[in-house]
């Protein structure tokens, strides 16, 4: 145990997981069982959670040898914690996974199988999502396939964060300064070998998502802007194509004013084109304003996140309290989770 340096790093970015921590670490165990613990180590990331999920970590850190626990300051976000996690790991490849057990911990013996035979990065393909809400399937659709119409990279469709990295494909990733952070698509972005791993989401295991809908948008927002000036030459071609309508009409009522002893009436149709023309003027301040936001933020160069406290994995000298398999059949059982 004293020269620390595992082969695979498993993130778990966790907000307010009180109720599945102890049976996701249970499942990881079991996931691992054929790995000695210096092969490998499990990286929570506690993303500033106000129940009891840093005491459980607090809890996991003293009794299992193979686990690490940054410690965020506040709430950053999944994407930063999964950023948190991947700066602290120190494995060979890194796998990245939700601790409510949606992704099935048992895909990652899969991910590693191909990562042996040579892909960089293996990522998760949903073939199927059980327990989640027709909203959210559709919306997640409409997401994929917007960003692919308008962005640069080619996100693959139904593709989550779930994934193994290669050392190299990580180092890529942590070179990438930028802010607002869809990994999924600067780890297509980023290139290597890719495979894409089909496998059954499964519902969550417990608590309840902590991507609201306010979340779900800003995410979706950061897939396009992040990834796409595409909504800047639609914006260039909108203002061209209604100063070209006005030219024409302007024109049109300029023919009948001269040649015809009429002349364009109407004071209704000209507030209607001047709502018109401002309503698409304010929208394309929105999108130039996306923008210049982005720009405002990175400019600033705040870190990403920050970390509280790091919990690392003990030295040799301090053996656990708590031999592992005795307190792993413990959070089985339950008893650990009922004081809750
Ligand atoms: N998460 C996080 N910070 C947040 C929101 C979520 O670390 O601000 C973690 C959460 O604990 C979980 C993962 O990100 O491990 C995915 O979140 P969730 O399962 O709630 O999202 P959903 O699967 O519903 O999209
Ligand atoms: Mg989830």
């Amino acid at each position: 145990m004293s020269s620390h340096n595992p082969i695979i790093s498993v993130i778990i970015p966790c907000y307010n997981e009180e109720e599945v921590l102890l049976t996701c670490h249970s499942r990881m165990i079991e996931v691992f069982e054929g790995y000695d613990n210096h092969e490998y180590e499990l990286i929570y990331v506690n993303d500033g959670s106000s129940d009891r999920t840093e005491e459980l970590l607090r809890y996991l850190h003293d009794s299992y040898p193979q686990t690490r626990v940054v410690m965020l300051s506040r709430n950053f976000g999944h994407q930063a914690a999964v950023t948190a996690g991947l700066t602290a790991a120190s494995g060979q490849c890194a796998v990245i996974i939700d601790a409510d057990l949606q992704d099935p911990p048992e895909v990652i013996l899969q991910m590693i199988d191909r990562w042996q035979s040579g892909y960089e990065v293996v990522y998760g393909v949903r073939e199927s999502r059980a327990g989640e809400s027709s909203f959210k399937l559709r919306s997640a659709q409409l997401f994929y396939r917007l960003i692919n119409k308008l962005s640069d990279v080619e996100i693959p469709l139904d593709s989550g964060d779930f994934r193994l990295l290669d050392r190299r494909a990580v180092n890529a990733m942590l070179a990438m300064p930028e802010r607002h952070r869809l990994l999924r698509g600067m780890s297509s972005w980023i290139g290597f070998r890719q495979f894409g791993l089909k496998y059954a989401r499964a519902a969550r295991f417990a608590g309840t998502t902590k991507y609201p809908i306010r979340k779900m948008i800003n995410l979706a927002l950061d897939g396009i802007f992040s990834f796409s000036t595409v909504p800047l030459r639609l914006v260039t071609g909108l203002g061209g194509l209604t100063a070209g309508l006005a030219a024409a009409g302007i024109f049109y009522s300029l023919v009948v004013r001269i040649f015809t002893p009429n002349w364009v009436a109407g004071w209704t149709t000209l507030i209607l084109a001047i709502l018109l023309a401002s309503g698409v003027q304010m929208f394309c301040f929105g999108v130039l304003g996306e923008y210049v936001g982005r720009i405002y933020t990175e400019i600033k160069q705040r870190p990403l996140f920050i970390v509280r406290e790091m919990l690392e994995v003990k030295a040799a000298a301090e053996e656990p309290k708590m031999q592992p398999v005795a307190s792993h059949t413990m959070a089985r059982s339950g008893v650990l989770s009922r004081t809750g």
